[in-house]
Order: C-alpha cells, then sequence, then structure tokens
C-alpha cells in the first residue's frame, strides 16, 4: 500500500494542474499547517506507567477552524494523520462549511484497555493537546474506535484546563453532553441526498433499480433503510461475516435474522455472499459502507455496478479508480457522499456556540440543501474540466481554500 500522504499530495497536483492553481499557493498546501506529536503517559489499573504516541495534524484554517476525528488504532502513524487531515480538508470545503481540516490519533489498540484506561489515556492526550484546540481552534471529533462517552471525557478534561464552558470545542458527543439531535443518520440521509440527485442526472427510476450495500452499522444499515424508503431495490448486503443476496430481499427479515443469530446469513429466501462477491454482483448501484481499500485493482474488472457511491472513507484505491473511470463506471467520491457526517457536526457546533438546540426536522432541512448544492456544483465542475465526480470535488474544494488564502 503506497504512502497515504503521498496519495494525497498526488491528488492536489492533478487538481491543482486542471484548474491552473495559483503556485504559491500549490507549494504551501503540500503541508499541514502545523502537527503536534505527544507522548501520552497512562497509568495502567496495574499501576505501572504505559506511554502511548498521539498526534494531531492541523492541515489548514482558511475556511474556519480545524475539523476531524481522532482515531485509537494501531495503525495510526503521522503520514495517516497527515492525508486524513488533508481530506478533511477537503470534505469540509467540498460541502463549503467553514472548517479547516484537522485529524488526530494515538497509536493503540483500544480493545486491550480497560474503560478506566481509556479514560485517563483520553483526558493526558487532552492535557498535551488543550492549548492548540477549542471551537475557535480546532475542533475534534470521533473516528474508529472513539465514541460519544470518549468525546465526553475530552471536552470534560478541556473545560477544566480552560477554566470555563466551551462546549463547540468537540463535536459527536452525545445528546445529554451537548450532542445534535440527528447526527445517528445524517451520515447516512446526507448519502441519499446525493443519491437523489444524481438519479435525476443519470435517468434512474427508484423501482427499476437494485442496489447492494457493504456494510450494515451505521452507515450502511441506515442507508439500505432510506433507500428502500425511496422505492430502491436493495438485493444485497453483508455485514464482517458475508453476505446475502436476492432478487426480494425482505430488510425487516434481514435485520431481525442478524440480530436473532448476529450474522445476515443463511436467512431463508436469500443466497449467501462474501463480501469478495458482494462488490461483484450484477447491480445497478454498490454502495462501499464498511471500510476501506475493498475495490482494488485486483477486482475492479469484475464490478459490474454502473454507480459506486462511497459512503465508506477510501473504499477505492487509487489504482482501482483509474480503471472504473475507464470502464465508464459513476463513482460518487467519499468526500461528498459521506460529507453528511461532518456537515452535521458543524451543526452540532454552531448549536454549541450560539447556545441554541434544534430539533431533528430542522437539522435535516438545513442538511438536505447543503448537500444538493454541493452535489450540483460538483457535478458542474465535472461537466467544466470533462473529469471525473473526485477529480471534480478536489478542484471546486482547493479553489474555494485557495480564494480564501489570496485574501
Ligand atoms: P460501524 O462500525 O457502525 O459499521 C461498520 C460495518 O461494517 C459493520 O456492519 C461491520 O460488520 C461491517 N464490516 C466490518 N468489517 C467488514 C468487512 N471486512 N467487510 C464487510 N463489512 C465489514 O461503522 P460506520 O460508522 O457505519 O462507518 C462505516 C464507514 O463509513 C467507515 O469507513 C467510516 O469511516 C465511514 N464514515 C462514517 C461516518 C459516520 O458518521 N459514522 C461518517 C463518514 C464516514
Amino acid at each position: 500500500m503506497n504512502n497515504p500522504f503521498e496519495n494525497a499530495l498526488v491528488q492536489l497536483d492533478k487538481a491543482a494542474k486542471i484548474m491552473n492553481l495559483d503556485k504559491n499557493i500549490h507549494e504551501t498546501l503540500k503541508y499541514p499547517d502545523r502537527v503536534l506529536m505527544v507522548s501520552v503517559p497512562v497509568q495502567m489499573d496495574n499501576g505501572e506507567t504505559k506511554v502511548f504516541s498521539g498526534f494531531r495534524s492541523q492541515y489548514n484554517n482558511a475556511l474556519g477552524p480545524y475539523k476531524g476525528g481522532i482515531r485509537y488504532h494501531q495503525n495510526v502513524s503521522l503520514d495517516e494523520v497527515k492525508a486524513l487531515s488533508f481530506w478533511m480538508m477537503v470534505k469540509c470545503a467540498t460541502v463549503n462549511i467553514p472548517m479547516g481540516g484537522g485529524k488526530g490519533g494515538i497509536i493503540v489498540n483500544s480493545k486491550e484497555l480497560s474503560e478506566s484506561e481509556l479514560e485517563r489515556m483520553s483526558r493526558v492526550y487532552i492535557q498535551k493537546i488543550w492549548r492548540n484546540i477549542g471551537s475557535q481552534i480546532d475542533v475534534p471529533a470521533p473516528d474508529m474506535y472513539t465514541t460519544p462517552k470518549i468525546m465526553g471525557w475530552m471536552l470534560n478534561e478541556f473545560e477544566k484546563l480552560l477554566g470555563h464552558a466551551d462546549p463547540g470545542a468537540i463535536t459527536g458527543k452525545a445528546i445529554a453532553d451537548g450532542g445534535s439531535a440527528g447526527r445517528e443518520t445524517a451520515t447516512a440521509q446526507g448519502g441519499v441526498y446525493v443519491v437523489r440527485e444524481l438519479a435525476k442526472k443519470l435517468g434512474l427510476k427508484p423501482a427499476e433499480t437494485t442496489v447492494a450495500v457493504q456494510g450494515m452499522g451505521n452507515v450502511g444499515g441506515f442507508m439500505a433503510k432510506i433507500l428502500r424508503g425511496d422505492g430502491y431495490k436493495i438485493v444485497a448486503m453483508s455485514d464482517s461475516k458475508g453476505g446475502v443476496y436476492s432478487e426480494n430481499l425482505n430488510l425487516e427479515a434481514l435485520f431481525k435474522h442478524k440480530e436473532e443469530t448476529g450474522s445476515v446469513q443463511n436467512l431463508e429466501g436469500t443466497q449467501n455472499v462474501t463480501n469478495a462477491e458482494l462488490l461483484e454482483l450484477p447491480v445497478d448501484i454498490l454502495v462501499p459502507a464498511a471500510m476501506e481499500n475493498q475495490i482494488t485493482k485486483d477486482n475492479v474488472n469484475k464490478i459490474k455496478a454502473k454507480v459506486i457511491v462511497e459512503m465508506a472513507n477510501g473504499p477505492t484505491t487509487p489504482e482501482a479508480d483509474e480503471i472504473l473511470k475507464q470502464n465508464g463506471v459513476v463513482v460518487v467520491p467519499d468526500v461528498l457522499a459521506n460529507a453528511g457526517g461532518v456537515a452535521t457536526s458543524y451543526f452540532e457546533w454552531v448549536q454549541n456556540v450560539k447556545n441554541e438546540k434544534w430539533t431533528e426536522v430542522e437539522v435535516f432541512a438545513k442538511l438536505e440543501p447543503l448537500m444538493i448544492k454541493a452535489f450540483d456544483e460538483v457535478w458542474e465542475t465535472k461537466e467544466k474540466y470533462s473529469i471525473d465526480l473526485r477529480t471534480a470535488a478536489f478542484v471546486k474544494a482547493i479553489e474555494r481554500v485557495a480564494s480564501k488564502m489570496k485574501h
């Protein structure tokens, strides 16, 4: 696998060339504004101290405070957080929210920590970075293996050090801690708004359009249910153990079967498929909503879907992306398709800094036009330069960042 930050820079160069980006801005955008590297000493339950490595990359804040999650994972690295913070800059700018790009992480297998060790680690991480975060500086959020509860500990530690409340300093909190209504389904709902616009452009009729969804978590589960509500034919779904396929898939029965047996497989009237097979099914729309690097140069030529909606982050490798383009597959990139999540984190931030509380109806009434406008602008950019949707999203986003950097 390539270095993710090198991949990000290749994407930057590609967009810069198409849009004829000012060379000084291009050069500046090759580097994060600031990267914090901190040691995180944690007193373990046995009394011994274990030291973890933590990072926070603040890529660019031309459009607003840095924004992005904090990941707890063994594979976290300096280059990974730099790349992820670059992609957050692109994602926020693609949907035109006034936030910059940031990302953080700790190298840790959090499953090996007790809850009290996890809490102490989260608090020490904040003690190390607190002077460089805040609602007007840098706004962390959850990412892989971090949760609303962890965000609550982090905000509590931050406000203790700061000496006053600043609830907008961290988003993705539980509702009781100042989180936003609608956040749970926002990413899926945002993806559905995008699918609706795409269907208009491509002339897809829901009742005649089949969909396979990989992943049944927060994103894939809700996405399937909302699309089905729109009349789409969901014919395949999977979780980490595998999936099922049927022209007449009954979603209620599927979710019930998963709850009862712990798996979606062996549901009566369906055919078991592996996760690899699900990607290659003869469907109209494929929705990867589980993990990164699922569509690679090894399976890309077996993909039969005409449209791929990237709800997971980074499900398509750069080599596969190039081949999909040659094969005429329309790929809605992650920075657009799943941006309903960060847009709703921004809404949480707005509510916190203005001391307001919106209902779910109010949140979605703001999310829908935001996603539709972003889709239309990316589509126009694609037409203007005759490029794919991913490159168009990068061009549109970098245009916005660059125009603010000129001031
Ligand atoms: P989740 O943990 O709720 O669900 C993940 C799902 O993927 C589960 O159903 C799991 O069984 C399945 N899965 C795990 N390994 C798999 C494998 N090897 N093959 C197939 N399925 C597998 O996670 P989520 O919040 O739904 O996130 C899914 C993806 O969407 C991730 O890439 C995440 O980064 C991205 N994303 C999530 C949000 C959000 O708001 N939750 C926002 C933007 C992007």
